[in-house]
């Protein structure tokens, strides 16, 4: 049995009066527009079936805007972008990735399913998966720079994500299927906690020390990197899925990346605690030889110490970063 879809053809508003056109979804959307929300397109071209893609001259724009449930997604990529900064930073301008993001989470538009951006790992994997597809859905791609054959001015989806074809709504599936696959990999089987791989001859996380996580990532590091004293040759190891996400959204090991771990496993993610730890953070991995691994993350760490730095910074109200 062939089962073909109905007819392609959207239901289409006719843009009038106060009425602009969501450039995420397509959807109308009704006025008054605040200047700050409406996006000037400009159109520099006409796709047409017979003759190709002519230049025009002077250009046409398109003036778009955001609908309440796109505006609630680009929240969500600025907050996503704002909770990984230093991951963020490294994949390009703050501007460039929200803008990347937001086109990810159309995807969830497109499909029904929602996109998680909860870690600098998921960041990573939606951009990889879902960004292509993502780009392709928006209904602006589809007027710049260059209006597609069967774009048309002045009307807009009667539902979201109407203009959106069966082959691109299967690249979003796809795209979302490898996402999931990838997720169910890290998160794996939750009541089978998992050491290092077997050839890793160190048990615990370099850093935390946890001999459990679902997903291991092979690190090198030197042991000075690692808060412990300078050694000739480096650390060669595993860190477990907290550590991993922490070190991707800091860049390399050291004192920041340790911290940062070490509070998120405290549960505090405010910056500012980065700079209260007085005291040096050193990761398991540079502790001796033999040294067996923790049964919970970072039990080789004085948190006691740790909790009274954070306790000062606390009563001082804010880190002067100079009287360090
Ligand atoms: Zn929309
Ligand atoms: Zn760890």
């Amino acid at each position: 049995m062939s089962t073909t879809s109905p007819a392609a053809v959207p239901v289409a508003i006719a843009l009038t009066g106060s009425l602009l056109p969501c450039g995420v979804c397509g959807v109308a959307v009704p006025g008054p527009h605040l200047q700050r929300d409406v996006t000037e397109l400009a159109i520099a071209a006409v796709d047409d079936p017979r003759l190709g893609v002519r230049e025009l001259t002077p250009q046409r724009s398109l003036a778009v805007t955001r609908c309440a449930a796109c505006l609630g997604r680009l929240e969500r990529a600025r907050a996503a972008v704002d909770a990984f900064g230093a991951f963020a930073a490294r994949l390009g301008s703050r501007s460039l990735i929200v803008e990347r993001l937001e086109a990810v989470l159309a995807v969830e538009g497109v499909t029904g399913s929602a996109v998680r951006l909860e870690s600098p790992r998921d960041l990573s994997t939606a951009l990889e998966q879902l960004n292509v597809a993502g780009a392709a859905a928006l209904w602006s791609a589809r007027f710049a720079p260059v209006q597609a054959s069967d774009a048309r001015l002045g009307v807009a989806n009667a539902s979201p994500f109407a203009h959106v074809g069966s082959e691109l709504r299967q690249a979003a599936r796809d795209g979302l299927a490898a996402l999931l696959r990838s997720r169910l990999l890290r998160t794996g089987p939750v009541a089978v906690p998992l050491g290092p791989p077997a050839d890793s001859e160190r048990r615990g996380c370099l850093l935390c020390g946890v001999a459990a996580s679902t997903v291991w990532e092979a690190l090198t590091a030197s042991t000075r990197s690692l808060g412990g004293q300078p050694s000739a040759a480096p650390i060669e190891g595993d860190v477990c899925s907290a550590c991993s996400d922490a070190l991707a959204d800091v860049g390399s090991v050291g004192q920041t990346s340790l911290r940062r771990a070490l509070l998120q496993h405290l549960g505090m993610t405010r910056t500012f605690a980065l700079d209260a730890i007085e005291m040096t953070v050193v990761g398991w991995g540079a502790l001796p030889d033999g040294t067996p691994p923790n049964a919970e993350p970072w039990a080789h760490v004085d948190v006691a110490a740790l909790r009274r730095d954070l306790v000062d910074v606390q009563e001082r109200g804010y880190v002067n970063a100079g009287a360090r």
